[in-house]
């Protein structure tokens, strides 16, 4: 399998045609092996349109709403973003691409240790990972630039809507634990404005100011 034409492919025929029109994320999600963030078995399915189980019940992100959701942050090189739900580390490998600093939070230890040995392995260094609460945000290291949270919740986290920059914004899944609507909240000269981009299915936010186990 050519993982790299799997690639090209992903970009020509699921991102492009569906609006991700932002050539840095498209060159980021051209250059970061996705195939490396899922298990062996699944390698070869790695590009194709569609979430895929990543162990623990999680998943990792369709390629689409990866783009859609770093599309939506504006990242500057110089940004800082604090990303909620490491998962695989896919999608943390994208964003350190396009920002300074990353910093990624996952409740789940199992999976923060594997996504950082696969973290080490592609030698991102600009990405700072832990095991903790999310929906507490990291306040030692706000405030955030971007904040993106890849899993739904009920309602944006009061934490994060605080660690925010202005200008800053953060784009998170909102509704039941079924189906949720992707949120981009903008944070300028003191006033906040949200606006839905998207029909989304994550797994849930779990977490004090998240669902309940
Ligand atoms: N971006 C990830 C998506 C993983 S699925 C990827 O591409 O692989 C969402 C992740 O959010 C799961 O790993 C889940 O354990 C995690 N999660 C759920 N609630 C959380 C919380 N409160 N804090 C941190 N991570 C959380």
């Amino acid at each position: 399998m050519n993982f790299e034409s799997a690639r090209m492919r992903m970009l020509r025929e699921q991102l492009i045609p569906r609006g991700i029109t932002d050539q840095r994320v498209l060159d980021a999600m051209s250059d970061v092996p996705r195939h490396l963030f899922v298990q062996d078995a699944l390698r070869s399915q790695a590009y194709g349109d569609f979430s895929m189980p990543i162990g623990l019940g999680q998943t990792i992100s369709q390629p689409y709403i990866v783009a859609l959701m770093t599309q939506a942050l504006e990242l500057k090189r110089e940004e800082t973003v604090l990303e909620i739900g490491t998962g695989c580390g896919y999608q943390t490998a994208v964003l350190a691409k396009l920002a300074e600093r990353v910093f990624s939070i996952e409740r789940l230890k199992e999976l923060h240790i594997r996504a950082r040995q696969t973290l080490d392995q592609l030698q991102v260094l600009n990405a700072i990972c832990t095991t903790d609460d999310g929906t507490l945000g990291w306040p030692q290291y706000s405030p955030f630039d971007a904040i993106i949270v890849t899993a739904g919740g009920p309602d944006i986290p009061k934490a994060l809507i605080d660690q925010l920059a202005d200008p800053g914004r953060l784009v998170i899944p909102i509704g039941d634990r079924e189906t949720q609507e992707l949120v981009v909240l903008k944070k300028e000269n003191g006033e906040i404005s949200r606006h839905v981009i998207e029909q989304v299915r994550f797994v849930s936010l779990i977490g004090s100011q998240g669902w309940h186990q």
